[in-house]
């Protein structure tokens, strides 16, 4: 384990291929996939991963400082992450500060305005990208109202007949969920409203910051490639909006020396093996292999491909490798390396710092602090 090494930056592809037979790169899918739509540089608009960064602790995203003082904030797309951020900007401080949220995003949240979170479906009920786990734990939060038209929930012909095929268990059963949130007697409180069929088309700003979100009615048509897509039907429809997060799924960022493939935002590769002229021993495997796609268990059936390929590639008999093995490269750069032994001594500190407050952990977001801590720990060891 060799922590605070950046590939690209600190070490180079061709230095890691150089000291092992072979490489696999798990690096995820990093960045938001972009919304582009006119207005949509307007402030207090975020992409779900610098957002979910930003409560979430990474160092890259602590200084976001989304504006939570408007009263309705509109989230773009239906998937696992909408709902994620859906439910923090609802969940109740007291359930909140049992998790290891930032603290920068706990003060935040603390004082948030925040009373309605729209989330924009471009497509109905059942072409809706969350999981029923996903949408019983929103059900399950106390006070929390949950809001669906359900003249939404009538379903067009060909999502009835896509319903009953058995690769739909998922939709089934998110739509009978759905359909005992529209039974639900209303009452006061925050609020999460589903907005199926609605499909953003531009975003308005007062002084720079967004004010509301423009969009359209849709119905599903039948495209060339036979799947179902949205067509605006219906004149625009102004969703005031103080904050939006588009959640329209994620992308992985190239890596110097690998081909990435600016489409799909992923490393070009065969069944887990990096494409390549010659034969370099480099891999992937996750959603830098195939996208932002699945569940843990999809990444674990999908590593085990890539590690597959990898072994059939490697037969019998493996080459020397030369020079004097990584660490010495390492430490002729002088890097701070960050060993597993320190990442325990950080993930020590970070949980007792959160016990003392009845939390699981309290997180350090900057990278320096993370160090002084580490080297602060290993002196105190060493001295014992
Ligand atoms: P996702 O599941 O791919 O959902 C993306 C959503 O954005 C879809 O509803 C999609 O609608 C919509 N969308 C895409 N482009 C759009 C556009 N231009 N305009 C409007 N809407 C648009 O992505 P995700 O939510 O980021 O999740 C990524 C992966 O992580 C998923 O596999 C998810 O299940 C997984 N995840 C799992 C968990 C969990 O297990 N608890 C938690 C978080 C994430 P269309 O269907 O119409 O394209």
């Amino acid at each position: 384990f060799f922590g605070n090494i950046e590939i690209g930056h600190d070490i180079s592809s061709a230095e890691l291929r150089e000291h092992y037979h072979g490489v696999i790169y798990a690096t995820g899918g990093s960045q938001s996939r972009p919304l582009d739509l006119p207005g949509a540089d307007s402030g207090n608009i975020f992409g779900s991963s610098n957002f979910v960064g930003w409560y979430n602790g990474h160092p890259d995203q602590m200084d976001l400082a989304p504006a939570l003082d408007g009263r309705t904030a509109v989230i773009i797309g239906i998937g696992n992450v909408a709902l994620d951020i859906a439910r923090l900007l609802v969940l109740p401080q007291d359930q909140l500060k049992r998790t290891d949220i930032a603290d920068h995003a706990l003060q935040a949240l603390a004082h948030s305005g925040i009373e309605e979170v729209r989330l924009l479906a471009r497509r109905g009920p059942v072409q809706a990208a969350f999981t029923p786990k996903e949408l019983e734990q929103l059900m399950a939060i106390p006070g929390l109202q949950l809001l669906v038209d359900p003249a939404d929930l009538e379903l067009d012909e060909i999502s009835a007949r896509q319903l009953e095929q058995p690769e739909f268990a998922e939709a089934r059963h998110n739509l009978s969920l759905l359909r005992e949130i529209a039974a639900r007697p209303q009452a006061e409180g925050k609020r999460i409203r589903f907005m199926f069929y609605t499909s953003p088309s531009r975003f308005a700003a007062v002084d720079g910051r967004v004010s509301a979100v423009q969009a359209q009615r849709t119905e599903l048509v039948r495209n060339a490639a036979g799947q179902l897509e949205a067509r605006a039907v219906a004149d625009s429809l102004e969703i005031p909006a103080a904050l939006v997060v588009h959640a329209i799924g994620y992308q992985g960022s190239a890596i110097d020396g690998l081909p990435f493939d600016q489409r799909r935002g992923v490393i070009g590769n065969a069944g887990g093996r990096v494409e390549a002229d010659d034969q370099q021993h480099d891999y992937v495997a996750g959603w830098i292999k195939r996208g932002a796609s699945g569940v843990i268990g999809s990444n674990r059936q999908c590593a085990s491909e890539s590690v597959q390929r990898m072994l059939e590639d490697f037969g019998s008999s493996l080459p020397s490798l030369a020079g004097d093995g990584i660490d010495a490269l390492l430490a002729e750069r002088q890097l701070e390396i960050v060993s597993l032994a320190d990442w325990r001594l950080l993930d020590q500190h970070e949980q007792a710092r959160g016990r003392i407050e009845g939390r699981t952990r309290r997180k350090l977001v900057k990278v320096d602090e993370m160090l002084a801590v580490i080297r602060e720990a290993r002196a105190r060891e060493e001295a014992q």
